[in-house]
């Protein structure tokens, strides 16, 4: 499953940044990957009890991939060969464009753990999702099909087992799991006992791993076999303040020869029951910051641990924890908090403005309508992490309409 051949990593770069394609990365840890004559690949690690081994780092697939075919040829070079998209990134361009890759590039798919996910939560939805998913990707099989986006592990039922089960035993999946963005660890715990759900992608972050509850949940999932890969590992807020300790600590880890979001990486691969880290590298520079993560040896010190503590403490109050169950039901009215907040992460956080406003504008006209007048006085009261949860929705409103 994995390619050999890195002779022309650097020059390939090069070709496809430009002449100034090494000014543009941050790190001394990726100019030296890149100057490297025989680059090592992202190393790999066990999938829960699947059997697989995957690549430490996974390639996120909301990014132009028809138009970006030089990006899936140079991560399987590199040993980015797991493959993370959905049915509904980029408007099924995201899965089009990975199989426009498996047509021009047919012996590269044996090499690619491929993962994909349905939104559609019913099972009639799925079967569909399933079936078009194959299609648009060029391949027979998927090696990871995740139900997604679940806010409760009561999705997770007897009838979604079966339906699990019959895709395995078509040949359609090798394994079946499912994403979360919305109270993770109670996904996580309920998922731990249940003994057929092969792998999950949560929310898991420097800001996020260290609470007592997702330390058990993760625990919990290890100790069941369950394959775990970490999303939103970058920890971006909703509030940003660009604080000048901020602009410290950045200058910090530069020093070491890592950037801040390097250093987030590495935090989170710190932790050996996570199997691979998704991340969304929509260019070749910073597939080629977080490839050279992944490879370098050096560890976090001390201070840098202490550091990105110190920054998940100053920043709580800008960061929503997706714990949907306490604020929304605290309201009023039917208005997903999580969601809404996610969306604003998306377009202040990673910069997707486009892609925030297209989630946002895909709520329906009545909720948007609900969220502008409902007192979130109650949800605030409830929410741990102090979220000024109606300016932000207000913001929102403003912002992503
Ligand atoms: S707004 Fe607060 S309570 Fe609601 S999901 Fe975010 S962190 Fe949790």
């Amino acid at each position: 499953m994995r390619f050999v051949s890195n002779e022309c990593s650097r020059r390939q770069f090069l070709k496809t940044t430009g002449a100034a394609g090494l000014g543009l990365l941050a790190s001394s840890a990726a100019a030296e990957f890149l100057s490297a004559q025989e680059p090592p690949l992202v190393p790999t690690r066990p999938f829960g009890k699947t059997g697989a081994n995957v690549a430490i780092l996974s390639m996120g697939g909301m990014f132009d991939i028809p138009n970006n075919q030089l990006m899936l040829r140079q991560a399987v070079k590199w040993g980015v060969t797991y493959w993370d998209t959905a049915n509904s990134y980029e408007g099924g361009n995201s899965e089009l464009g990975i199989g426009k890759y498996f047509a021009k590039y047919p012996e590269d798919r044996g090499k690619i753990f491929l993962v994909t996910k349905s939104t559609a939560w019913t099972l009639k939805g799925m079967t569909e999702h399933i079936h078009l998913s194959l299609e648009r990707m060029r391949t027979d099989h998927i090696d990871l099909f995740f139900v997604h986006a679940i806010r409760s592990i009561s999705t997770m039922d007897k009838n979604m087992q079966r339906w699990g089960e019959k895709a395995k035993a078509e040949g359609k999946i090798r394994f079946f799991g499912f994403s979360t963005h919305s109270n993770m660890e109670e996904c996580l715990l309920g998922a731990a006992p249940l003994g057929w759900v092969d792998g999950i992608m949560m929310t898991y972050n420097y800001r996020l791993m260290h609470t007592d509850a997702m330390r058990r949940a993760v625990d919990a999932c290890a100790r069941a076999g369950i394959g775990l890969t970490a999303m939103k590992t970058q920890g971006g807020g909703q509030v940003l303040t660009g604080s000048s300790e901020e602009i410290k600590q950045g200058g910090r880890f530069l020093q070491s020869g890592y950037t801040q979001g390097q250093a987030r990486l590495k935090a989170v691969w710190e932790n050996p029951q996570i199997a691979s880290i998704c991340s969304q590298m929509p260019s070749m520079a910073l597939l080629a910051e977080n490839t050279a993560a992944a490879v370098n040896k050096t560890k976090l010190s001390a201070l840098d641990r202490e550091a990105l503590n110190l920054h998940a403490q100053a920043g709580v109050a800008g960061y929503c924890a997706g714990c949907t169950g306490i604020c929304e039901p605290a309201l009023a009215a039917s208005v997903p908090v999580g969601r809404v907040m996610r969306y604003l992460m998306y377009g202040r956080s990673y910069g997707n403005r486009d892609f925030a406003r297209s989630r946002f504008q895909s709520l329906p006209a009545h909720t948007r309508a609900v969220m502008a007048r409902l007192d979130y006085t109650a949800a605030e009261a409830r929410c741990p992490q102090r979220m000024p949860i109606g300016r932000l929705m207000r913001e929102a409103l403003i912002e992503l309409a």
